[in-house]
């Protein structure tokens, strides 16, 4: 949430009690004495301490607003509701100001830099610490940015600025190159740094001056992250080389390598798809949709029957390999990946022979119809936390339609949709109709961007949508958009404590969090927060971290090592920001689990609606507890967020129930429950979680198009 918003209070006051207070920023506070009254050194220190960090963020205030020429000693004094000596007694000069101010913002930038620097287990992952949060969302917020953007303008100029710009380049520059000496050559190692640090400005820079239209904090990263990966895959090894037992090297252009992130066993190597192999199965899907189209429904359905029935009589062995690459619990993988996808092709096999227009009458000379017809070749783009799931959510309403489906899943876990395209087969589909196309982001905007493919359908990040959205607009393609969430799960004094409890635990640690709708903001009322708290806890610490195929574990490894570093970093900066750590907040390394990534399920508590914790999607094993009293509060805190995916409400008040969940802005939402998606109803987000709908028959009308025609019954009438 930026400060932008934030009505700002007019200058100090006093009152009769003697307090005296700024009401500035996120960062206000209250003195509960007047300096003067200071009775020891050690009181006025910190007073002194206070007031001068007061003024820096009234200067920083000043600075976003009216830029540097318009923040003067004066200015600030009027805003701070002190003299202008006061100022000019703690920071001499204009310059002296604004030297201090800005070494505040680059000091805080360094700890956060540190911070994660030190949770980085690798010196690739310590390059990345120093990507992530030097383009972290903190630097894109319009006050820090804007501020920055005046730095930048003085720095020349002024030569306390350019002395912290000094101290700010040489840590960035040394921390880049020591890690990078240890991966490759050290006179490479310079060189790069310099260009990893030249581009991290660059990137900020051009993104400040298009006023964050150019570039937000997540595509900056990748971009830099995408960077650095390209030129580091051309000091790998090659994999003849490759050292007994260590990990996969990166792997090469062209080539996924598929690992396991329990273990980091190998699993498979799969070919990227460039554009020839993406424009030649466009036309072997072309082909094959026509003779799709135009089989009945009826006929459709059965071969998604089928291929349902043998989803579940397959069940144990797709569960493994789910399991086995994406480190999910088999006792999850068991009951829902594989399960869910056969309810859905079941589903939509049983909707196929019922997909129809309808008829209009107009009249005695005329009548109307509409057809509902297939869009022709459709993509599927999918995530990597619920694979199989998330193919068969796509593949099924859209065979069901009669279109031909080109799924590109995602990388990091390309497996099962390769066994879904065979049973779909062995269970009459003909060939072409399904096809399955391994890739990055590059294969999947080939397909975003192919003039013969009418609809992308993908499940990812919000950025990843964006990006999505943009390229499909060049060929006005139809696009399904199942984006990201920071969901609410809102528990009110009445609700059942146990039920809620169950619905917390279900909302975070299901798929050790990896889930978009999860309710990480859990806001509980007041009166039973502590009741609520300790048998959360207990529950929560009682929650078993181990090994994914066996199957008393309840939670298993985290996606990547990339996923878990930035987990953990944000799990650094929770504690950083105040909040209360209740139990996890590590990772957990104990026995086997110090080959993979695995970590804690973690509580905070004390949270506040503008730490990071609560605001970005953490997509791991993180809940973040917040206080509230009533109603009205809690759904305008429950909506302060750009996500709409998903929120829920426990309570026994039925009509509250009701009238809250109409006031929560989300697509999806559930009353004294999470986190079940039957396939019969809609899911999907508003605001920035996505577009359209997957599941139930809303999906229908997102793989159709509508035809209408007109019936003549009697003469043409015209007047020529
Ligand atoms: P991601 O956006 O990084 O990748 C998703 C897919 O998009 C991958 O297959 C990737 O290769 C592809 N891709 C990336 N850039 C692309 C581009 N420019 N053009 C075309 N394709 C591109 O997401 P992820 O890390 O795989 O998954 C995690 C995200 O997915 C989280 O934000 C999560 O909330 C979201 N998610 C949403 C839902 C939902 O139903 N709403 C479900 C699961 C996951």
């Amino acid at each position: 949430m930026s400060t932008q918003g934030r009505p700002r209070e007019a200058a100090a006051r006093t009152s009769g009690t003697g307090s005296w207070s700024f009401p500035l920023n996120k960062r206000s506070m209250t003195l509960s004495d007047p300096p003067h009254a200071a009775s020891s050194g050690a009181v006025r220190d910190d007073l002194e301490e206070a007031r001068r960090a007061q003024l820096i963020e009234v200067t920083i205030d000043s600075l976003a607003e009216v830029g540097y020429v318009g923040t003067t000693l004066a200015q600030i004094a009027r805003r701070a509701g002190v003299s202008a000596g006061l100022v000019a007694h703690y920071f001499g000069d204009k310059d002296g100001l604004l030297e201090a101010a800005f070494r505040t913002l680059s000091r805080s930038l360094a700890r956060r830099v540190g911070a994660r620097l030190a949770l980085a287990r690798t010196p690739r992952g310590r390059v990345q610490a120093v990507i992530d949060e030097n383009l972290a969302p903190e630097e894109f917020d319009r006050r820090t940015g804007t501020a920055w953007l005046a730095f930048w303008g003085q720095v020349l100029h002024v030569a306390g600025l350019k002395r912290v710009q000094r101290a700010y380049q040489r840590r960035m520059l040394s921390n880049l190159r020591s890690d990078l000496r240890q991966i490759i050559p050290a006179a490479e190692a310079k060189s790069l740094a310099a260009m990893i640090a030249a581009l991290i400005d660059g990137v900020w820079l051009r993104a400040a001056l298009s006023e964050w239209q150019e570039a937000d904090s997540k595509s900056a990263q990748a971009m830099l992250t995408a960077f650095v990966d390209s030129r580091l895959k051309d000091f790998a090894p090659p994999p003849a080389s490759a050292r007994a037992g260590a990990r996969p090297a990166a792997a090469s252009a062209g080539v996924i390598v598929v690992i396991n992130p329990a273990n980091g066993a190998r699993l498979a190597e799969l070919s990227e798809a460039g554009p020839d192999e993406v424009n030649a199965a466009v036309e072997r899907a072309r082909q094959a949709q026509r003779g799709w189209a135009a089989r009945s429904g009826a006929e459709r359905g059965r071969v998604l029957l089928r291929a349902g029935q043998m989803l579940r009589a397959r069940n144990d062995a797709l569960a493994e390999l789910e399991t086995r690459n994406t480190g999910k619990p088999i006792q999850e993988t068991r009951a829902v990946d594989v399960l869910s996808g056969a309810e859905c092709l079941e589903y939509y096999g049983g909707l196929a022979a019922g997909i129809a227009g309808e008829h209009l009458d107009l009249g005695a000379q005329a009548f109307g119809y509409t057809r509902r017809e297939p869009l022709g070749v459709v993509a599927g783009i999918g995530a990597w936390n619920y694979p199989l799931q998330i193919a068969c959510w796509k593949a099924a309403p859209a065979l069901a339609c009669g279109n031909a489906m080109i799924f590109k899943p995602s990388e990091l876990t390309p497996l099962t949709a390769m066994q879904l395209a065979a049973v779909l087969r062995e269970a009459g589909l003909p060939d072409g109709v399904f096809q399955v196309l391994q890739g990055r982001a590059a294969t999947g905007q080939l397909l975003t961007r192919h003039p013969q493919i009418a609809k992308i359908s993908l499940t990812g990040d919000v950025s990843t949508g964006k990006a999505v959205m943009a390229d499909a607009a060049a060929t006005l393609k139809q696009v399904t958009l199942e984006l990201g969430g920071k969901s609410p799960l809102v528990i009110f004094n009445d609700a059942h404590l146990d039920n809620a409890v169950s619905g917390a635990l279900l909302g975070n640690f299901y798929s050790a969090g990896e889930v978009c709708s999860n309710g990480t903001r859990v806001f509980v009322q007041r009166e039973i927060r502590a009741a609520f708290l300790e048998r959360l806890v207990a529950r929560v610490a009682a929650m078993r971290v181990g090994d994914p195929l066996d199957p008393a574990t309840q939670v298993g490894a985290l996606i990547s090592e990339e996923h878990m570093e930035k987990v953990l970093g944000l799990m650094a900066r929770g504690r950083e920001q105040g909040a209360r750590l209740l139990t996890g907040g590590a990772r957990a390394t104990s026995g086997d689990l110090a080959a993979g990534y695995f970590v804690a399920p973690t509580v905070f508590d004390r949270c506040h609606d503008d730490m990071d914790i609560v605001r970005r999607e953490i997509f791991g094993p993180v809940m973040s507890v917040l206080e509230f009293t009533d109603e009205d509060e809690v759904v305008e805190r429950a909506n302060a967020t750009e996500y709409g995916l998903a929120a829920a409400v426990f309570t026994n008040d039925l009509t509250r129930a009701h009238r809250v969940i109409a006031r929560l802005e989300a697509g999806t939402c559930w009353i004294n429950h999470y986190n079940v998606t039957p396939i019969e109803l809609p899911f999907g987000g508003v605001k920035r979680s996505g577009l359209g709908r997957e599941n139930g028959r809303a999906a229908i009308e997102h793989y159709t198009q509508l035809k209408s025609v007109y019936v003549a019954m009697g003469d043409v009438d015209a007047p020529y």
